[in-house]
């Protein structure tokens, strides 16, 4: 008799497939920290922090705390309307926290995906302008706006076109295009060649009203976008009056070692969008940004019933609050660094374990074969096994295993997560997977 299931049986009958991207025939029931445990009992290792939205962990005690006592208080009033207590001072806090020494504003909504439509309608108002400028490979959510500047995925856009338009996509700077020998300057200037490509054979930059970038790509395998790069992308969009978003949903807050992905850059975006962690995965999500963009829209131009809930406004500044006094930026670079260890040692073991990337608690590891080559079946073996040896891993882009634990992650309970890669890969290399 298995509760999975069982439940899983019914659930399947009443859940529509477009949702279901899952991995493991399981339930999960419960959560504490770092871990789950699914309906038969059985206990895993979340290194997967469910697609980094619990970056503080599962029902952090503050954040269910926060929850309960602004429950009992106010559920909800549509922000249109009245603003709330609680989601005032989110504002003011979220506005204090984005990078950028100049006067913002934010905006709420309910999901990543619509923060991201959001960024489009306040390019689109502030400049007057009509096209978008996003990446190969980004993802920034599943509302049309949103879908329409990512690529990743046939699934997500097959049958459902026409897409929004105006959107034109560049390249991501990935570094495995860098050429042997290669200097990082050479690498930032030959691939802000192809960014400028589109400029200059159809696109005039003064039709464009943004370019939205992920700094450090999360779904399309977790790269980093070369420093000079970043600057050069910035400053042409300065000198062409184009806004510049950064999609911070999965990598904000903490994730990459800094509180922010586009710390690392030491630019300050004129838009950004938060998601995920902010509300410990409660249905929050924001915008916040330069003032004179953010009033370029009066109301009702972005307005959602739900969004910028009392209760998920609560839950927000509890699990910031997490964040500032369990110091978790730096535990997510220190620990980062310590997972930086482990995966390259391992490649040091295994031929099959090509390009590390680690940034924080934030890791990409490719999966490949002996010629090189992405590997999809070895990756799916290996998270299967994972699977089995008690912890929840998932592949990106086919070949990278992705770890993203919660940033609360015990040592203990990394040195287990270790323990149970290290099995794994032993057994793929022993040909026993
Ligand atoms: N942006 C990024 C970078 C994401 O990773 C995601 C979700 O995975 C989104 C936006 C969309 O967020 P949501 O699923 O909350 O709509």
């Amino acid at each position: 008799m298995s509760k999975n299931k069982d439940i899983l049986d019914e659930e399947k009958k009443h859940v529509a497939d477009a949702t279901r991207v899952k991995y493991f025939d399981i339930v999960i029931d419960h959560g504490q920290g770092a871990k789950i445990t699914d309906a038969d009992g059985r206990e895993y290792l979340d290194l997967l922090a469910s697609a980094s939205a619990i970056n503080v962990g599962h029902s952090h005690p503050k954040v269910v705390e926060a929850i309960t006592a602004q429950a009992k208080k106010l559920i909800q009033y549509t922000p249109a309307y009245f603003a709330n207590t609680t989601t005032a001072e989110l504002a003011k806090k979220l506005v204090e926290l984005a990078p950028g020494d100049f006067d913002k504003q934010v905006v709420f909504g309910n999901s990543g995906s619509d923060a991201n439509d959001a960024i489009i309608k306040f390019a689109r108002a502030y400049t007057k302008r009509q096209y978008v400028v996003s990446y190969t490979g980004a993802y920034h959510g599943s509302t049309y706006g949103a879908l329409s500047i990512s690529g990743v995925s046939l699934n997500m856009t097959r049958h459902i076109g026409p897409l929004l338009p105006g959107i034109v996509k560049v390249p991501y700077p990935d570094r495995s295009q860098r050429l042997a020998g290669e200097d990082e300057i050479t690498f930032s200037e030959r691939l802000f060649k192809a960014f400028k490509l589109p400029f200059e054979t159809y696109l005039p930059a003064d039709e464009v009203a943004l370019v939205i970038i992920e700094p450090i790509q999360g779904d399309g395998g977790i790269i980093k976008a070369p420093q000079h790069y970043m600057e050069l992308v910035y400053e042409f969009t300065r000198q062409h009056g184009i806004v510049f978003a950064v999609d911070e949903v999965n990598q904000g807050l903490g994730r990459t070692g800094k509180m922010w992905s586009i710390d690392h850059f030491g630019i300050a975006p004129d838009l950004m969008s938060i998601g995920k962690s902010i509300a410990s995965g409660l249905p929050l999500s924001a915008v916040v940004g330069r003032k004179d963009i953010m009033s370029s829209l009066s109301a009702p131009a972005n307005v959602y019933t739900t969004a910028g809930n009392p209760v998920t406004s609560a839950a927000a500044l509890a699990t910031l609050d997490v964040i500032e006094s369990e110091q978790l930026v730096v535990r997510s670079h220190r620990l980062g660094e310590v997972a930086r260890y482990f995966f390259e040692q391992e490649s040091q073991k295994h031929a099959f374990i090509g390009d590390v990337r680690l940034y924080g608690l934030n890791g990409g590891i490719d999966i490949v074969d002996a010629q090189g080559q992405p590997d999809d079946e070895a990756t799916t073996k290996l998270i299967y096994r994972i699977f089995e040896l008690g912890a929840i891993m998932i592949s990106l882009r086919g070949n990278t295993l992705r770890f993203q634990p919660p940033l609360v992650i015990t040592e203990e309970e990394l040195s287990q997560a270790f323990e149970i890669m290290q099995c794994a890969f032993d057994e793929l290399d022993n040909g026993l997977l």
